[in-house]
């Protein structure tokens, strides 16, 4: 079986989930090996649970090199593990660091690179990726023709699925190219509390509708009950109410959770581009002409101020 190299994403010692959704992935088109960098002394546990998720083998590189913000380490990592062995895909995860460094990775094998793909299954001629297009108007299946096959996978594209494996664990020294700390990562690691805006399986976003900075404090508490992170659409962050950090859209991140709550948001198109692929969509929007409902699962005609507190303590009994 084709090998299928996966950059096992990390923070503080834990693996962070898109990199067992990308081992379950990998498990459909080839035989998973894991990629850990930098890990240092939680390199055992992190290999370890990669095995749990399917990594029959565990590449393991360790050095200050791998900071969480140089990019090029990852990819002289990535590029000389794929070359010496000959592997069929590299998954990545969709992060603003995973697609610098898949890109530069594809660039050096002379392959070709997919980006946000939602979904892998076994081509004859290799790994097909489904991407949703056009504020997921349309999904696309692509393959790569030559060599590898690069492809960076958006978190929650899929439910990570234990299914353990030999995990034998492989040291392999790297070696640095002279550049390697002249590129960083644009995305900075912000640390709210909440949950990664990307990686999120629920997602609680607030637009024009909260009406002020003060406003979002409704939406950080339903986000807070259902343990969620917290969006804001352009108009809100142009307001100067939410960090871009948190912008959700053609020009912000985009989300794939499994339930993403639009509330005073009115579903431009823009919007819609960052959250359209999310598994189930409500909207709490006062006027019920909003274009938001024309995509929504559920929609509730009503104010935000008043349906977002009953929600958070609806949730909150629930949990008891
Ligand atoms: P509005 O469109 O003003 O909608 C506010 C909604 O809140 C209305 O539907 C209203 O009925 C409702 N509302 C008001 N009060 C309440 C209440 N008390 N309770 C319930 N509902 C209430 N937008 C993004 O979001 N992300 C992007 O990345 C992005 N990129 C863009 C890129 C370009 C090149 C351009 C041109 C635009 C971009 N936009 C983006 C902007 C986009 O076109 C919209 O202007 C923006 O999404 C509108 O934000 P909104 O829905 O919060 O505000």
């Amino acid at each position: 079986m084709a090998e299928i190299l996966v950059l096992v994403d990390h923070a503080d010692g834990v693996v962070r989930k898109p990199a067992l959704e990308l081992l379950t992935l990998a498990r459909r088109i080839g035989t998973p090996s894991a990629v850990v960098l930098g890990a240092g002394d939680k390199a055992t546990e992190i290999a370890a649970k990669a095995a749990e998720f399917g990594a029959e083998k565990v590449y393991v590189a360790d050095g200050t090199e791998f900071t969480d913000q140089l990019v090029v380490p990852k990819v002289d990592a990535l590029t000389q593990i794929a070359r010496a062995n000959d592997a069929a895909a590299v998954l990545v995860t969709s992060s603003g660091e995973g697609k610098e460094v898949a890109a530069r990775v594809a660039l050096r094998l002379g392959s070709g690179i997919i980006t946000d793909a939602v979904d892998l299954e076994a081509g004859v001629s290799g790994p097909v990726a489904t991407q949703s297009v056009f504020a997921a108007s349309f999904q696309v299946k692509s393959t790569v023709t030559r060599g590898a096959a690069v492809i960076t996978v958006k978190p929650n594209a899929v439910a990570p699925q234990a299914a353990p494996a030999g995990g034998a664990v492989e040291s392999v020294s790297v070696e640095f190219t002279g550049n390697a700390a002249a590129v960083t990562s644009r995305t900075a690691r912000v640390s709210s509390g909440r949950p990664e805006l990307t990686e999120a399986a629920i997602v609680v976003s607030g637009g024009r509708g909260v009406g002020a900075a003060e406003g979002f404090g409704v939406v950080e508490e339903l986000a807070d009950a259902l343990g969620a992170a917290v969006g804001a659409s352009r108009a809100a962050v142009d307001a100067g109410w939410y960090p871009h950090t948190n912008q959700v859209g053609q020009t912000g991140k985009q989300v794939s959770p499994q339930l993403y709550i639009a509330a005073g948001i009115s579903g431009a198109i823009q919007h819609r581009a960052g959250m359209q692929t999310s598994k189930t969509i409500v909207a709490v929007n006062k006027d019920p002409e909003a274009p938001i409902f024309e995509l929504v699962d559920y929609g509730v005609v009503g104010d935000l101020f008043t349906v977002l507190p009953q929600l958070t303590g609806e949730v909150k009994a629930r949990k008891g």
